[in-house]
């Protein structure tokens, strides 16, 4: 599978890393925006949290539609 927006943008093909869990686009490292939900939550103090961490991957265009509304 190969970038979405690498295809859009240039025309080119590069190999995907990853799946936009927003859009579903396939897009390359660079194209990729990770998120870890768990940063908010203060870590230490000997309190856990018991939900495991959450991890999103999205495409740069969803990460920036989620930005700016
Ligand atoms: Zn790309
Ligand atoms: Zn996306």
């Amino acid at each position: 599978m190969n970038c979405y927006e690498c295809r859009k943008e240039s025309g080119v093909a590069t190999s995907a890393e990853a799946v936009c869990q927003r859009c579903g686009a396939a897009v390359c490292a660079d194209h990729l925006r990770v998120e870890k939900q768990e940063l908010h939550q203060q870590v230490g103090l000997g309190k856990r949290t018991q939900e495991l961490p959450a991890r999103r991957m999205l495409c740069t265009f969803c990460d920036g539609a989620e930005r700016s509304g």
